[in-house]
């Protein structure tokens, strides 16, 4: 690799296993959610989440998406606490089976993973040679952020409750699709500007090829990093002398 200032790191299949999502995070709502609802039943915050997913369960069941169900409003209704429990616990369930992706849903799913990182039930796993990179970096005086589909606020949790403890010292910003899509390069240029680094002299770190294409185009430096359970790599992407592969961070120091 040529020199470079700054680390742009991608999170699943890069930091972080990719099945964490759905192996760790997603199993947490289903299997904790009766019991999250029951202990924060009176909480003004989870009235709040309840609230989003009451309107997007009127929506749905006005647009007759099938098995939609509406849930009973906490003032207007002469529901018990317990009938408004399970119509909150049938529309998340339902909702996830159909793994949708709606602001309502994402945003009580964000409620609950801050809630188990909070107490501990959750930990973010991070590989190991990803936290000897962070401390190399450091040392050079390299900066790392984070560029990740995962909201800035689930990328910070993830950090700072991870296996490998409070991370968040390392990274000097983070970044979402807020700054655009991860497989268009404006993206890239406008996370180099915000950062104030020139492109050349980042490295972005990522498991998926389009997002390697993409930053490459925005004339970053690009190394692609395989782990188990990542998916295949394309040719284009093999046959690419400009992108480096690598299965350890530590690969980068051993030049
Ligand atoms: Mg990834």
């Amino acid at each position: 690799m040529q020199s470079y200032a700054a680390v742009i790191l991608d999170i699943e299949g890069t930091t972080t296993p990719i099945s964490f999502v759905h192996d760790t995070l997603f199993p947490y709502v289903t299997n904790n959610i009766e019991n999250f609802l029951k202990e924060n039943w009176d909480r003004p915050e989870l009235n709040e989440q309840i609230d989003l997913l009451r309107n997007q369960a009127s929506i749905d069941v006005k647009d007759g998406i099938p098995d939609a169900k509406l849930i009973p409003d906490k003032n207007a209704d002469i529901s018990s606490s317990e009938d408004m429990q399970a119509a909150v616990i049938y529309n998340i369930k339902w909702q996830m089976k159909q793994d949708r992706k709606i602001g309502a849903l994402k945003s009580f799913q964000g409620y609950m993973w801050k809630s188990g990182y909070q107490t501990g039930d959750l930990k973010g796993i991070i590989y190991d040679d990803v936290v000897e990179a962070f401390h190399k970096w450091k040392h050079m005086g390299c900066k790392i952020y984070i560029y990740s589909s995962g909201s800035v606020q689930a990328q910070k949790l993830l950090f700072s409750h991870s296996n490998q403890g409070n991370l968040l010292e390392y990274i000097s910003g983070h970044f979402d699709t807020n700054i655009g899509p991860k497989i268009k390069n404006e993206s890239y240029m406008n996370i180099a500007k915000s950062i104030g680094e020139q492109t050349k002299d980042i490295i972005f770190l990522t498991d998926s090829a389009q997002e390697a294409v993409a930053a490459e185009a925005a004339g970053l430096q690009v190394v692609i990093v395989v782990r188990p359970g990542n998916a295949s790599l394309p040719s284009y992407i093999t046959e690419n002398a400009n992108i480096k592969i690598i299965d350890n961070f530590l690969s980068l120091f051993n030049e």
